[in-house]
Parts: structure tokens; sequence; C-alpha cells
């Protein structure tokens, strides 16, 4: 359930046909035969599907399985509890086809559906939520309760179809094996809606919006940048829409990579936490109250990069509590950035796990909780920088760090 598994996926360049293999953590895709960049987007999430193996002339049926591979988080009286979750289920209730795709994907090479496949596809039923409810009804048992609030904190959310045949059994088109006892009665696909593929991935043109430069990113990026004139932009329904980009300034050390964070303003309700005042309250920090700090406004900080859980938790909490704030520039820093690769709308998941971490006494959060609301109401990409030693990257001002090997930087340097 925690392996941590990268597809692969078998894809061909949109521009010139040359094939190529994805991560499916690509966003950035550029050709190694025609160097023309694109930018891949879905609607909501993207739909792959495992090739099959069936004999000629079968009759495709492709049943659909929600991937979810993220992070949840549960608060409990005794703190927060933390898991890495990689998890496959059925998106439709059916006792004839496997509970999850199963391990046989790990050394499976993904693609994309497209009109051009041929077969029927079996339309989800069970929305996502309902399913991550259901799973974590389950997983929640084993927990020590109460369980006070609870987020997930998801990395990917895709649909994967996996290719069955009809004959005596239902049989797995993949491995060619039977996936199903006999059956007693013949099976009815017409049980099942759906119909013939009808998404195409979408690609889409990496040129500044604001200029025309070709913009550049590491091919995970979620926003891109514009090296002519100093944007950032991210991929949205209406295509590329600018991102408000802050830094702090490099404190003149020499080896330095900028992180990004996500800075949140919230409305909170059920607790005063509009003011750094209302913070310091709130998280009964050692200090006295100055004149003017109701007058500073709060911002929920976290992590606009992925990471294990702990550590994103404890940046979360770290970057809340010092509410970085002075000299931050309202420009794209000069220098090397890491990549955004956790979406804003996801940090947006993690702003009640922020508040719940740092309101004291603890007792607070089990008495108060559950009537706490907090809405996000705009966001800001802010970089600080971390000076590069041996194995960590260390931010000095917050004395905050962040090993290497987490970013996957360990080599990269
Ligand atoms: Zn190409
Ligand atoms: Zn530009």
């Amino acid at each position: 359930m925690e392996k941590n598994i990268n597809f692969l996926i078998d894809h061909q360049c949109p521009q010139c046909g040359a094939p190529a293999a994805l991560s499916e953590t690509d966003r950035l895709f550029q050709c190694a035969f025609c160097k023309v960049n694109s930018y891949l987007m879905e609607r909501s999430y993207f739909r792959y599907l495992l090739p099959h193996h069936a004999p000629e002339n079968q009759e495709l049926v492709y049943f659909p399985y929600w991937r979810f591979k993220g992070m949840i988080f549960s608060c409990l009286p005794t703190g927060i509890q933390n898991r890495f979750l990689d998890v496959s289920r059925q998106a439709v209730p059916s006792a004839h086809f496997p509970v999850s795709v199963g391990l046989r994907s790990q050394a499976m090479k993904l693609r994309f559906v497209s009109p051009e496949t041929k077969g029927y596809f079996i339309k989800p039923t069970l929305p996502f939520r309902q399913l991550m409810e259901t799973f974590l009804t389950r997983f929640n048992h084993d927990l020590p309760g109460p369980i006070l609030h609870q987020s997930h904190i998801g990395e990917s959310l895709s649909l994967i179809y996996a290719p069955f045949y009809v004959g005596q059994r239902i049989m797995d088109a993949v491995l060619n094996q039977p996936a199903s006892g006999a059956l007693d009665k013949p099976f009815e696909l017409s049980r099942f809606s759906g119909g013939p593929a009808d998404w195409r991935i979408r690609f889409i043109p990496t040129l500044c919006p604001n200029c025309g430069w070709d913009m550049q990113g590491r091919r995970d990026a979620l926003v891109l940048h514009c090296q002519n004139c100093q944007s950032m932009w991210q991929a949205s329904k209406q295509g590329m829409s600018r991102v408000n980009v802050a830094h702090l300034p490099n404190p003149e050390a020499e080896d330095i990579i900028y992180l990004p964070f996500w800075r949140i303003k919230a409305d909170v309700s059920g607790i005063d936490l509009d003011s750094y005042a209302d913070l310091v309250r709130a998280a009964n920090l050692p200090k006295a109250i100055q004149t003017g700090w109701d007058r500073i406004p709060f911002h929920f900080w976290g992590p606009a990069f992925k990471i294990r859980p702990r550590s994103f938790l404890r940046l979360t909490h770290h970057l809340t509590l010092s509410q970085p704030r002075n000299h931050l520039i309202a420009q794209v820093p000069k220098g090397r950035m890491h990549p955004v690769n956790l979406p804003v709308s996801e940090s947006v998941e993690a702003l009640k796990l922020n508040l719940a971490g740092l309101l004291r006494p603890k007792k607070i959060v089990q008495d108060r909780i559950a009537q706490i609301q907090v809405k996000p109401c705009r966001y800001q990409l802010a970089y600080l920088p971390f000076e590069i030693r041996h194995h960590d990257l260390v931010q000095p001002t917050f004395n905050m760090a962040v090993n290497q090997n987490q970013l996957g930087l360990a080599g990269n340097l």
C-alpha cells in the first residue's frame, strides 16, 4: 500500500510523432527529437490505460480504477499522525472485476486514453470522494481515536483503465488469464454504462502569454518560468494564467537555491486568526504582543513542492508560526529555483490541519476544531532562499533545514 510507484507512460510527441516515455508526474514535455515544448493538461485528472495482449478480434472492455497517491494526515488528541498512500480501487462497484489494478501494473507502461483506442470504456459511477470516505472509514478503524480532523493531500489522482474480454469467464487482457471464476450466467455489458473513449490529452503551448518567449521548467513543474519577462504561469482551464510571485532576497550566501511555498490568506471563523497578534495568542507563543501586531495580516504557509509527510508538516507549521513577511519582494527571484510540483489546490486542503497543529494548549483542538472553518481567499507563490550544505538545504533566517534526498536533489546540485 505504501509502495510509491511511479508509472511510465508510452507517448508520442504531438508535433513530430517521435516516441517518448513520460513519467506519471511529467507535465512539461520536451521532445528529444524536435525539441518542441508542450504542457500536458487534462480536465480534473489524467486517464490512462494498460496496454492489452488479447488475442485478435476480442472485443475489449476497459474497467476503470481510481488511483490516488498522496498523504493522509489524521489529527488525534495526542497529535497529528501521517501516512503516505498509494492505492487503486474500482471506480464502479462490481464483483466481476478485480478490486484494484493490482501488482502487475508496476512493471507495465501506461498510455493516455485517446479516441483511437478501440473498446468499451465503462463509466465510473463511484465518485472519488465517496471512495476516499469508504477507504478512510476502514483505515481509521485502526487509529486510536477520536479523529478530530483529517485531510488528504493528493500528489496525483488519476483514472486507470484495465482491459478485459469476456468468454466463459472474464479474462484479464493484460495477462491473458482468467480474472473471474466461471460465469454462472451470461455477462451483460449493457448493465454498465459507458461507450467508446472520447477523451484526449491536451497539450498547450509553453509560450509566455505576456511576451511570447518559450518558457522553462523541470518536467514535473506545475508553474512555468518566463526568463525573458520574469513572470510565472500555471495552466488553468483558460490556458496559462499568471501567478503572483514574491521572494525573500538572497542573504549574500553564495550557494543557494530558492524553495517555493504557498502563502495563503484565508477567512477563519470559529477562532480569531486575522492578525499576527491573533497568532501569538492562538499558538501561545512566548512573546509580548507589540503595538501594531494586530494590523499585520496573518497568512498560512506551506510547501509548494513534494516532500515526505513528516517534513511537509514540519515546514508547514514552522513557517506559519514564523510568518515571514519582512522584505518579501514581489518579483521572481534571480537564481536557482526548485520547481513547484504541489499545486495550491492541495496546499489549501492542509489549511485546517495547519491550524490544528499550532493551536495551544492542544486541548483547544479537541474542543473547538470541529467548529472552525477555514476558507482560502487569495494566495501568492513565495520563494525563500536556502543555503546548499552537504546533506541539507538550510534557511538561516527561519532556522529550517530540508534534507536534499527528500527533494530528489541528491546528485543534482
Ligand atoms: Zn517532437
Ligand atoms: Zn514572458
